[in-house]
């Protein structure tokens, strides 16, 4: 037996350390954080876990491409504030993505102790540095290259576009970033909820970009303030990141009726205009009873589970296929179903029945079994003939999915958009079909994540930078 290997063998420690949590009876009557984070001493324990592997594969999972062992050994010494200002020279929102990004499919998929269910929990790390630094009061503000006399404008204040922001004026280019809600962070402050993203913290996050310089004007909706044409002739370069906010609907009977919400309405009345703090706020919110969600996408489960908060006795998932092709976050489904979310899976609503006055009293829905695979790789959904039942429900909230926003490239002459509405943009710099204007995000991927829509403004800022110094497109 080679005794190195055994040595090194028993050394490995397979025990992920848990994160303490709210208990899901309590949890489910507020709006705090659900996760309550890391101590020192548990965050250190956990970074004792990772083997500093010299080829570290948890790096090539991580879409920014974050120096993950070298942080994770910033916390080992308890040098936090080395450990954090690592993390920010390729991520500006830790404390967000710490608490949001899919780490399970990202680089603790990767890590080498994932072989055998023991993944480092990064994720909870990277939270852990971003919330100590919050803790400690004090934010490092790097330095900054020269003032280069350019300027950028930047259109949506969602992850892609604080990534473009965070990034040039590093590089001593003078960032604008306009803002169409009142409030900037994108749909970290106006759809993901307050029991998962305080939105002190993302505040703090847009803040800091703040600090490092950039302006950031709210209420200001490009295609009807001002047009892109327009920006184009006071500033250099303009980016565009205004997400994916347009709601789909499944074009069924009774979609009209009072009680049936978009995913969006639901979670902006919510959250950015703090509907579950009313009357303190000004939004008034429906107490409803009983409460149908339909999807199975993160922004599904934070349906359902702000319905419980808001006093719902029931709250149900409909989803059309099964548990295995949940798109949700494992976490984010394990939670919602801890707090008491009852999931009506291989289920279709096909027709929502209102009463005399137009308000939701029922939804009738389909039976579904799952066929052979489609392109996206998952069983296919298939209808049972006369499988009909009905279901009595006072609010259906649908949260099928979203399209960009129309209004950019439809006042845009020359930028060229897909059959889905996203606009076209090259995968590697961003750069759109109408010379000057980059994107990235939602708005060129359609909906998908925080990391990736950072990683698409961390791109176009780099091809932006290229094109201020060469002046080549
Ligand atoms: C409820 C919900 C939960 C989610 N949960 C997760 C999760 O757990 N993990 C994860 O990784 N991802 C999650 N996502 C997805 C993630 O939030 C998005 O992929 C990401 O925010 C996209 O970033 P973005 O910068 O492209 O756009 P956005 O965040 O959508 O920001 C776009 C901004 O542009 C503004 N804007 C739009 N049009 C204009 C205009 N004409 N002029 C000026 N401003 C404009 C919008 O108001 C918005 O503020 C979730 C999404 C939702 C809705
Ligand atoms: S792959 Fe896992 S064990 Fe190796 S360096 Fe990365 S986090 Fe640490």
């Amino acid at each position: 037996m080679n005794p190195e290997k055994t040595e090194k063998t028993s050394k490995i420690d397979l025990n992920r350390n848990d994160m303490p949590r709210q208990s899901p009876e309590i949890r489910r009557h507020n709006f705090n954080e659900v996760a309550l984070g890391y101590t020192e001493e548990i965050a250190v324990k956990e970074a004792k876990r990772c083997l500093q592997c010299k080829k570290p594969k948890c790096k090539t999972g991580c879409p920014v491409e974050i120096d993950i062992p070298d942080f994770i050994s910033c916390i080992v010494k308890g040098d936090f504030s080395s450990g954090i200002k690592k993390l920010k020279e390729k991520n500006c929102l830790p404390a967000v993505c710490g608490r949001v990004c899919p780490q399970e499919a990202q680089c603790e998929s990767q890590c080498i102790l994932a072989n055998k269910k023991g993944e480092v929990a990064i994720g909870r790390l990277e939270r852990f540095l971003a919330d100590w630094e919050a803790k400690e009061g004090k934010v490092d503000i790097p330095t900054k290259a020269k003032p280069t006399g350019k300027k950028i404008a930047i259109v949506g204040s969602g992850p892609a576009g604080v990534t473009v922001a965070g990034d040039l004026i590093l590089l001593g280019h003078e960032v604008t970033i306009f803002e169409a809600l009142h409030k900037a962070g994108g749909v970290l402050v106006y759809g993901i909820p307050e029991f998962r993203l305080p939105k002190a913290i993302v505040a703090r996050e847009v803040d800091y970009i703040r600090q490092l310089g950039a302006k950031v004007i709210t209420d200001y909706v490009v295609g009807k303030t001002r047009s892109i044409d327009e920006l184009l002739k006071e500033f250099d370069a303009v980016f565009v990141g205004t997400g994916a906010g347009l709601p789909w609907f499944m074009d069924i009977p009774g979609e009209n009726l009072n009680g049936v919400y978009s995913a969006n309405e639901y979670l902006t009345r919510m959250n950015l205009m703090r509907g579950y703090q009313f009357p303190m706020s000004s939004t008034p919110v429906k107490k409803h009873v009983r409460v149908a969600v339909v999807g199975g996408g993160n922004v599904a489960m934070d349906s359902a589970r702000t319905a419980l908060r808001m006093g719902a006795d029931e709250s149900r998932i409909i989803y059309r296929r099964s548990h295995a092709e949940l798109p949700a976050r494992l976490e984010e489904s394990e939670n919602a179903e801890e707090e008491g979310v009852i999931f009506n899976m291989l289920t279709l609503p096909v027709r929502y029945i209102g009463d005399e006055n137009g308000w939701l009293k029922e939804i009738e829905c389909l039976k579904m079994e799952l066929g052979e695979p489609d392109a996206s790789g998952r069983r296919r959904p298939i209808e049972i003939p006369n499988s009909n039942f009905r279901m009595e429900m006072d609010a259906v909230v649908c949260a099928i999915g979203n399209s960009p926003n129309p209004l950019v490239p439809s006042t845009t002459p020359g930028l060229q958009t897909t059959r889905r509405g996203t606009l076209v943009a090259d995968q590697e710099t961003g750069k759109t079909t109408k010379e000057r204007v980059w994107a990235g995000g939602d708005i060129v991927t359609g909906a998908a994540t925080v990391i990736l829509a950072m990683g698409a403004g961390r791109k176009a800022a780099r091809s932006i930078h290229e094109y201020l110094e060469t002046g080549k497109w």
